[in-house]
């Protein structure tokens, strides 16, 4: 799917031999190896205690490993004989899927009896996901297929946005979707805030779901599914990026990063947090002078907090933006002794941020949360009272990301094609 979006083609990527590193209070380091039988080994030798509790894990992580999962097609156009297919080939898959749905990680590191283990598994993303979530991240990472663009996402959209243009899409920028134009049961185009109305055969939504429902469609308050009461949105995000020129010598990398305490904690508004999940990018030089080095951290935080604090004026949420900045270096320093003096440039994107430049409900990052309860639901993404009008993105698939993003975009078109009898090809370019 990248190769077709020309997003990859012969761009170097890295695929981390880590999915994350876990540095815990005791001074214990957990690496979670993506290869599952390195991380079988590394778990059991660190907590011998738990070792059968690892070796399910592990045994599962090799089952979403291996799952052939027909992704080039939406689900809507597999015939019965495809699913017959699907079910005799994904056996293991799908008891895996029924066992581990229904269990949150936090649920799941409670039966683990090492600490680290249990606080590796809680900090691994957002406790509330479910098992069957990680799994499968971990399950794409083992088959080498979760990958990091060198240069990160700037470069990986500017050869998306080449690539679209490059197929004779029109692309406009800084224009907002006021509402979908429908006539007689039929969506027609979209008319932007600006009063500017733009004719169409047919309408994709690739935006914020409650937008969809409130706002776009907002003469049609029925079609809003009644699934979304029952889904958890992602928290929203402080997200800390800096340059430092600090020698960190030879340190693992890992896709997610390093997992670190933070001394002393760090109170934003409601929330105390004591550990942050810090990215490191020694491994991609691409991104940083060679001087220097870029890091990031991310950390949950509360929107209202935020939306009340920037009520009160620039100033004050300017100021706290700054405070929150200068502890997570602090934080860092206590890891990496000397870092601080180091700073180059720091800044931190609040929930409001996030809102701000996606549209997103509340800054939620990656649309709705994995939970147990969400891996019960199918959302629509096609209506009967509306033809012709689709949605697409991280809010039509729990979890959300960027495959899910590009490739529910494809399935809409799929389904696009289908209604208009026409064949649906993708070249390379
Ligand atoms: C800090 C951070 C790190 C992440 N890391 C990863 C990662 O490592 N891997 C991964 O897979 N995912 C990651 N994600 C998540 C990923 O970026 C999202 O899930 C993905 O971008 C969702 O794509 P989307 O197209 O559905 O929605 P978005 O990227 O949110 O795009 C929606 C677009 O719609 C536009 N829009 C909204 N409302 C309107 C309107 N009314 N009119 C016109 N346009 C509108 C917005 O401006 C925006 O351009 C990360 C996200 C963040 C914030």
């Amino acid at each position: 799917m990248w190769m077709e979006l020309g997003v990859l083609d012969d761009h170097p990527h890295l695929t981390h031999a880590r999915f994350g590193v876990y540095h815990d209070l005791c001074g214990v380091t957990l690496h979670l190896w993506r290869d599952p039988d390195r991380l079988e080994a590394h778990l059991s030798e660190i907590s011998p205690p738990d070792a059968a509790l690892i070796a399910e894990l592990c045994a599962a992580i090799r089952v979403f490993r291996d799952m052939d999962m027909p992704m080039d097609r939406a689900f809507e156009l597999l015939s019965l004989a495809d699913w017959i297919g699907i079910f005799a080939r994904n056996m293991p898959m799908i008891m895996a899927h029924r066992r581990f749905s229904t269990v949150s990680l936090r649920d799941f590191a409670q039966r683990l009896q090492h600490p680290a283990l249990r606080g590796m598994l809680e900090h691994f993303w957002h406790a509330d996901m479910s098992m069957q979530f990680f799994l499968m991240q971990m399950g794409f990472a083992a088959k080498g297929t979760a990958a990091y663009p060198l240069g990160g996402s700037g470069p990986f959209i500017d050869r998306l946005v080449a690539r679209a243009e490059q197929s004779g899409t029109t692309l406009v920028t800084g224009a907002r979707v006021a509402s979908v134009i429908t006539d007689a049961g039929r969506a027609c185009g979209v008319m932007l805030e600006d009063g500017q109305r733009i004719e169409a055969r047919h309408v994709i939504a690739a935006c914020d779901a409650e937008t969809v429902f409130s706002r776009l469609l907002a003469d049609q308050p029925s079609l809003r599914p009644s699934e979304l009461d029952a889904l958890d949105r992602f928290p929203p995000l402080c997200y800390f990026s800096g340059g430092v020129t600090h020698e960190f010598g030879d340190i693992p990398s890992s896709m997610m990063g390093h997992n670190i305490a933070l001394h002393p904690p760090l109170d934003m508004g409601p929330t105390r947090h004591t550990r942050a999940t810090v990215q490191i990018y020694t491994f991609d030089k691409t991104v940083s002078p060679e001087s220097g080095t870029l890091l990031t951290a991310m950390l949950e935080s509360d929107y209202d907090w935020w939306k009340e604090l920037r009520r009160g004026g620039a100033e004050r949420y300017d100021a706290e933006r700054g405070r929150v900045a200068e502890q997570i270096i602090a934080a860092l320093d206590h890891l990496y002794p000397g870092l601080a003096g180091s700073v180059v440039f720091s800044d931190l994107a609040t929930p409001l941020t996030f809102e701000r430049y996606t549209g997103n409900h509340r800054g939620a990052y990656e649309g709705w949360l994995p939970t147990p309860a969400a891996a019960q639901v199918k959302l629509p993404t096609h209506f009967k009272e509306i033809e012709n009008f689709w949605m697409a993105g991280h809010w039509v698939a729990p979890g959300g990301g960027m495959p899910p993003a590009a490739y529910t975009g494809r399935n809409a078109i799929q389904l696009i094609c289908a209604q208009e009898g026409r064949r649906f090809r993708v070249s390379r370019p």
